[in-house]
This record gives C-alpha cells, sequence and structure tokens, in this order.
C-alpha cells in the first residue's frame, strides 16, 4: 500500500422514478458529488456525498469546495495502510467542522481502496458476515404513488410512513395500515411536530389500533427533553435520527434518555468507522441502531449497507433510498424480498461501476 496522491470529485444526478416527500423537503432526482481518491500504486476508491440542505446544510458546491480544499490537503499524503482504521476519519475530523457528507464520502473513499487492495468486500472488511441485509420501504409524505401492490412487488414487507406535514397524517396512516395489516408500521416525522401535536398523533393511532413498531424524529433536533417525555408517556420506541449526528450527540441523547434506537447515517457521523464507533457505544448504552441513509445513490447506499451488515446483520433497516433512483425493470438491482443485496467483488466496485462507470473529473 501507499500513500494517497490524488482526490477528485465528479457530480451525479439521477432522476428518481416518483418523488420523494418527507416534511422537509420534495425531491425527484439524487443529486450527489462522488470522490475518488488515488494512491500512489494508482489504485482508487469511491464513496459519495449527498447534498442535503435541510440536514447536513451541503450542497454540491459546497462539497466540491470541501473535498478539494481542506480535505485533500489532509489525505494526500496519509498512508492508510499503515495507521489505525479510523485514523481517516479522525484526519478528517480535524481539517473542518461540520461537512459531514464530503468527510463521509472521503473516508468511505479511503476505506473502499483499502478493501479493493486486501480482495474484500466492504462489509467483509468492516467485520460483516452476512451476504444481504433487510431495509424497510419509505412511503412519502404525500401519499405518492403508493399502493399495496407496489411495495409488494419488490418484496418489501416493512414500510416507513413519512408523516409530520399536517394533521391528515394519521388518517393516511390508518389507511395504509388497514391496506397492509401484516405490515408494522414506522413513522418519522422529520422533526415536523411539537410535543402536543406528535401526543395527539400517538394517541390516534393507538386508539385506532396501528402497532407502531417505532416513531422516528417526531421532535425538531435539539428537543431531547421533549423525546424523552413521549417515551415515557407511550412507551413507544422512538427514533433519534437528526438529533444524532456524531458520538457527542448520542451521549447527550444517552444523558437525556430521550430515544431507544439510533438512525446511523454516513452524512451525519462522517465515515465508516465513525458509524462503527457510534453503533458500539450505543449498544452499550442498551440502545438498539438502524443504518439510514441519505437520498443517494447505490454506491452511497451500498457503503451503508455494509455498515449495516458489520453492526447490525438481522435488523430491519433504512437503506431504500437508492430503490428511487433504479430502473424498477432492472435485473441486476440489489434489492429482492425486502432485502439489499451486497455485492461480492471487492470494495464498492459492483456500485461504482454501475452508478458511475466513467468518473468525469470536475
Ligand atoms: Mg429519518
Amino acid at each position: 500500500m501507499s500513500r494517497i496522491t490524488a482526490v477528485a470529485t465528479a457530480r451525479l444526478v439521477r432522476d428518481l422514478h416518483t418523488p420523494f416527500v418527507t416534511a422537509l423537503r420534495r425531491t425527484s432526482q439524487v443529486s450527489s458529488v462522488v470522490v475518488r481518491v488515488t494512491d500512489a500504486d494508482g489504485r482508487s476508491g469511491y464513496g459519495e456525498a449527498p447534498q442535503v440542505w435541510r440536514v447536513t446544510g451541503e450542497s454540491l458546491e459546497s462539497i466540491e469546495a470541501c473535498v478539494r480544499g481542506p480535505l485533500a490537503d489532509a489525505l494526500v499524503g496519509f498512508d492508510p495502510a499503515g495507521a489505525e482504521p479510523d485514523s481517516a476519519v479522525r484526519l478528517l475530523e480535524r481539517a473542518v467542522v461540520g461537512n459531514g457528507g464530503a468527510r463521509a464520502a472521503c473516508e468511505i473513499a479511503v476505506v473502499d481502496l483499502l478493501a479493493r487492495a486486501s480482495g474484500m468486500t466492504l462489509s467483509a472488511f468492516l467485520g460483516g458476515q452476512v451476504d444481504s441485509v433487510r431495509t424497510d420501504v419509505t412511503i412519502s409524505a404525500d401519499g405518492g404513488a403508493w399502493s399495496p401492490e407496489r411495495l409488494a412487488s419488490a418484496g418489501f414487507d416493512r414500510a416507513k410512513i413519512k408523516v409530520g406535514l399536517d394533521p391528515s397524517d394519521i388518517d393516511r396512516v390508518i389507511a395504509i395500515h388497514a391496506a397492509v395489516p401484516g405490515v408494522p408500521v414506522r413513522l418519522d416525522a422529520n422533526q415536523g411536530w411539537d410535543l402536543a401535536g406528535a401526543s395527539a398523533a400517538v394517541e390516534a393511532m393507538l386508539a385506532a389500533g396501528v402497532g407502531l413498531e417505532f416513531l422516528e424524529q417526531p421532535l425538531p433536533a435539539w428537543d431531547l427533553a421533549g423525546h424523552a417525555e413521549l417515551r415515557r408517556r407511550f412507551g413507544v420506541p422512538i427514533v433519534l435520527d437528526e438529533s444524532v449526528f456524531g458520538i457527542h450527540d448520542l451521549h447527550r441523547a444517552i444523558d437525556a434518555g430521550a430515544g431507544d434506537i439510533v438512525n446511523i447515517k454516513l452524512a451525519k457521523c462522517g465515515g465508516l468507522y465513525a458509524g462503527l464507533e457510534i453503533a458500539k457505544e450505543a449498544f452499550a448504552a442498551d440502545l438498539e441502531v438502524m443504518v439510514g441513509s441519505m437520498m443517494e445513490s447505490e454506491l452511497g447506499t451500498s457503503a451503508a449497507a455494509a455498515l449495516a451488515s458489520a453492526v447490525a446483520p438481522g435488523h430491519v433497516h433504512d437503506l431504500d433510498a437508492a430503490w428511487w433512483s433504479i430502473d424498477l425493470a432492472d435485473a441486476g438491482t440489489p434489492y429482492r424480498e425486502g432485502r439489499f443485496r451486497l455485492a461480492h467483488s471487492p470494495g464498492l466496485t459492483h456500485a461504482q461501476q454501475r452508478v458511475m462507470p466513467s468518473f468525469a473529473v470536475a
């Protein structure tokens, strides 16, 4: 192995087959920046940083500026093979504050390069021992294009319903539950409610006989006390997503008793080894973890799936992001029977070749 000699970016834009709507945003495209790191032996690794104005605050332009500027400065000359596994995460954390997606894409690219050099899948490199992980599928907050047949077509048996836009949400949840009564209901309000609104919503759903598997981020990210109060009132498991970016957020959430499950996303925490650390600390505090992702392509989702396979191989994760931009007739899709299939080729080679066979350096 040898030192990193170059860091480059390229833009990736893909249309979704169905608009994706949450309480925070509506989008009909995946817009992301793919990062490539190259070492002195000519080997490359790839990572993806999605544009997420409303969660990480990152844009395509900010990601490019960050990666080509301070993150490239930090990485060029660094030899990852001779360092501790989490050294790229630490190096990049010291280079910039925030910019979690840009940092994660660089770290994933470094780890991808190491996995490819070892001839290992990214999952195996991280300690995973399964070849697929289960995932839910999201039902948008506007209910668009949803049907029980659509859900079943990809074999999904868990649905995560986006709520938090308006009070009629609850009628929609009750109707979906009635249409697919055997499918456990996961709700994600993306910070769209306040304590009174969330309480009323949970009471209405419980009264209607909707069994909630969990309620994700009902309240604003800062409101740890409110999330703790909801847990006490209803006993419904609370997932923290926007409240927990990194390990320090996790410790604050644990101290506040604010959640039962943490939704780990690479673009929030800054990389695969940061995600592994969050999972370890969460388990030590008797919390569960779920691995999710932003709206990103098969490249970024494959990295998240590799992390999921390593930290919680038996859980149902939140890895449907890439499904929204695949050709639904594509026989090579990783989505089958409600699972995300991990590729058998080294590192992220398979996903990278599917989404970006040629890398047009910006
Ligand atoms: Mg969420």
